[in-house]
């Protein structure tokens, strides 16, 4: 079953809240990188797990 849910992430550069979509159908540890809307320092996400609806998402430093 395919569904995409909005969570919020932290930017690791700025500290601004970002919102992004994450693709439930996945097969965690997913890893992608998506930039920031107020800095646009790359962020890197790791999606951890998708729990039923709600996924797990850590984020880090691309360059780390
Ligand atoms: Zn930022």
């Amino acid at each position: 079953m395919e569904c995409m849910k909005t969570v919020q992430i932290q930017c690791p550069f700025c500290g601004a809240l970002n919102e992004t979509l994450i693709d439930c159908s996945i097969e965690p540890p997913e890893e992608y990188v998506e930039d920031c809307e107020v800095c646009c320092s790359p962020i890197l996400l790791v999606v951890h797990s998708v729990d039923g609806e709600i996924p797990v998402v850590e984020v880090h430093r691309e360059n780390e």
